[in-house]
C-alpha cells in the first residue's frame, strides 16, 4: 500500500493496485481520506464549475451535472474501470439526488461524502469497482446489506438487477426507499433491519454486495450466496485499514475468496 496514493485508484495492467481507497467514513486513523479532493482533478475542476453558475434545479444547472456526469465517467475509465455497463449506469444516475444537499455541487467528485447519521455515500470509483467485480446479468438478484443512500443500489438496478437492499438507521433506509422510489427505480426493495441476518425470505441471491465493514465475513450471507454466485465486501477492524474480499462460490459449495485492495469503509454495526 503506498501512502502517496489514498485517494484514486493506481491502474496496473487493467487492475487497481497499490491505492487505499475511501469507500466509507473518513476515520481519525486514516487522515489522509478526509482530505478534500486535489485541485487539478477532472472531477473536481467539474465540481468547482458547477458552484460557480445556474440556478438551483434550472435546465442550466441539469446541464452542468450532465456534463460533471461524463467527466466523472471519463476519470473512472482512466482509473481502469472498464466495464461499458457500469460506465454506462454511473452516466445515468443523477448523483447529486443521492448526496446531502450541502455537498451537491461536490456530487461528482471522485470521493465519499457525507449523508448524515455518521454515514457516507461511497466514492464513485469504489460503486463502479464493485459492481464490476461483481459481474451482473440484467435479472440477477442481488442482496445489498447497507442502503445508505440508495446510490448503489441505483448503479445496480441500472444494470438490470433486482436488489434488495437492508439498512440499520430506519431514518436513512426511509429516505433511500422514498428517494429510489421517486426515481422510478422499481427494482430495489429496501428493508429497515440488521443485514448480518441477510434476507432469507427472498435467498438464494445470484450476488452479494456489502457496503459496511464487518470484521469476518458473515455466515448468514455466504449461505444466502446461490452456487455459482458472486460477493464483494470488506473486511477487517473497524477504524483501521480493510481488505475488499471477492467470494464467489463454486458448484461443490465451496468459496473462492480472493484480495481485491485496502479500503476504508464504515463498520458494519450489531
Ligand atoms: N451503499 C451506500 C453506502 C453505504 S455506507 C450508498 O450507496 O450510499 C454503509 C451503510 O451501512 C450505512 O448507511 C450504515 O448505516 C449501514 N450499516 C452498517 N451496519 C449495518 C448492518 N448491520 N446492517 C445493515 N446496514 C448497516
Amino acid at each position: 500500500m503506498h501512502s502517496d496514493n489514498l485517494a484514486g485508484g493506481k491502474v496496473m495492467a487493467g487492475r487497481v493496485a497499490g491505492a487505499l481507497v475511501c469507500a466509507g467514513l473518513m476515520t481519525p486513523a486514516l487522515p489522509a481520506c478526509s482530505a478534500p479532493p486535489q485541485a487539478g482533478s477532472p472531477a473536481v475542476g467539474a465540481a468547482v464549475e458547477l458552484a460557480a453558475e445556474g440556478e438551483p434545479g434550472g435546465f442550466q444547472e441539469a446541464e452542468r451535472f450532465t456534463e460533471a456526469r461524463a467527466a466523472l465517467v471519463a476519470e473512472l475509465r482512466r482509473q481502469g474501470i472498464q466495464s461499458e455497463e457500469v460506465l454506462a449506469a454511473i452516466d445515468r444516475v443523477p448523483r447529486e439526488r443521492f448526496v446531502a444537499e450541502t455537498y451537491r455541487d461536490l456530487a461528482y467528485a471522485n470521493h465519499a461524502s457525507p449523508i448524515g447519521h455518521g454515514q457516507t455515500i461511497s466514492q464513485p470509483f469504489i460503486v463502479a469497482l464493485m459492481s464490476e467485480l461483481l459481474e451482473t446479468k440484467a435479472g440477477d438478484r442481488v442482496l445489498e446489506i447497507g442502503t445508505g443512500s440508495g446510490y448503489q443500489a441505483a448503479i445496480l438496478a441500472e444494470l438490470g438487477c433486482e436488489v434488495f437492499s437492508i439498512e440499520i438507521v430506519g431514518e436513512l433506509a426511509a429516505g433511500a426507499q422514498a428517494l429510489l422510489h421517486e426515481l422510478d427505480y422499481g427494482r430495489v426493495h429496501v428493508r429497515h433491519g440488521d443485514g448480518y441476518l441477510g434476507w432469507p425470505e427472498q435467498a438464494p441471491f445470484d450476488k452479494v454486495i456489502v457496503t459496511a465493514a464487518p470484521e469476518e465475513i458473515p455466515a448468514a450471507l455466504v449461505a444466502q450466496l446461490r452456487v455459482g454466485g458472486k460477493m464483494v465486501i470488506p473486511v477487517g477492524p473497524r477504524g483501521a485499514v480493510q481488505q475488499l474480499m471477492l467470494l464467489e462460490k463454486s458448484a461443490d459449495g465451496e468459496v473462492r475468496t480472493t484480495r481485491i485492495l485496502p479500503v476504508a469503509f464504515v463498520p458494519m454495526v450489531r
